[in-house]
């Protein structure tokens, strides 16, 4: 398992409601975790590890054994209060950074690993993180969120990251488009 850069066809991908956890899956989740801390993150979506499936995991403490992991299985927002601009980055991203407007409460409903529902109303960096890995269910990323002006500034940096994908697929260290989207309709079988 790693992370996968802008702009891999998964990211895209808008994901499927999980059905079912197994032992693979858990064992999946816990190595989100494993990636998240390595990279120094505070929040990761499974999109973001090339799986189709409708989950996050956060620690905004970013360190293992410090603050809370959390999983949020098939999440959805609702009740958005307020507005706040902040700067967010992504994993997917590495290097890129840029301000982003969100509503400043949200609240959440979901699922955790062993099934337990979650409900609730979350403010400061906890209500941005869930709000950004939801988004990366659905395929939307934090810089499809900036303005415009923001985003004529990237167009160096992710021009970047095309042709490194370009390369990367050209010399078969990433799937061919057709192969990535196989596979995750395998696991959607598997898990939704
Ligand atoms: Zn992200």
């Amino acid at each position: 398992m790693q992370i996968i850069h802008y702009p891999h066809p998964t990211l895209r991908h808008k994901s499927k409601p999980v059905q079912r956890v197994d032992a693979e899956l858990r064992k999946m989740v816990s190595q989100m975790f494993e990636l998240m801390y390595e990279a120094n993150g505070v929040g990761l979506a499974a999109n973001q590890v090339d799986l189709p499936l409708r989950l996050f995991v956060v620690n905004t403490a970013a360190k293992p054994g410090e603050g809370e992991e959390l999983v949020f299985i098939n999440p959805v927002l609702s009740k958005p209060k307020g507005n706040e601009e902040s700067e967010e980055g992504c994993l997917s991203l590495p290097g890129i950074y840029g301000n982003v407007r969100r509503p400043k409460q949200i609240h959440v409903n979901a699922y955790s690993m062993r099934g337990e529902e979650i409900s609730a109303d979350l403010t400061g960096l906890l209500a941005r993180v869930v709000q950004h890995e939801t988004d990366h269910l659905d395929g939307v990323l934090f810089i499809d969120r900036m303005t415009e002006s923001a985003q004529r500034t990237l167009e160096g940096p992710l021009e970047e990251f095309q042709m490194e994908f370009q390369q990367r697929q050209q010399e078969g260290s990433i799937a061919a488009e057709r192969a990535i989207l196989e596979r995750l309709s395998g696991l959607e079988k598997q898990y939704c």
